[in-house]
């Protein structure tokens, strides 16, 4: 039987991957994990550079402005609106429809 460094693991999530250090970290966790601004990839061109033209790079961001304040961009298209609201859902945030 063949000595390895690495070992099989199992994350909590069910995944099975080698490691050979002590770090926990899953790579398809990992890899799922998307960045916070990969909602910005949801988008089309214009609707993202409204956006970034307006500062806005996270999600984080976004929440702070109201639906209303967003389709004010230029570039902003309404068709853009559903996929902002699903991608801040899935983190927990909302729209500042409030202010
Ligand atoms: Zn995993």
């Amino acid at each position: 039987m063949a000595t390895s460094e690495k070992n099989l693991r199992t994350c909590n999530q069910g995944h099975k991957y080698y490691k050979s250090s002590d770090c926990p970290t899953c790579p398809t966790c990992e890899q799922e994990r998307k960045p916070e601004n990969g909602f910005l990839s949801l988008l089309s061109a214009p609707a993202r550079r409204a956006l970034e033209n307006n500062g806005i790079t996270s999600l984080q961001e976004l929440a702070k402005y109201s639906e209303k304040e967003i389709l004010q961009f230029h570039g902003m298209g309404p068709a853009s609106l559903p996929k902002l609201k699903s991608a801040m859902n899935e983190n927990g945030l909302s729209f500042c429809n409030e202010k």
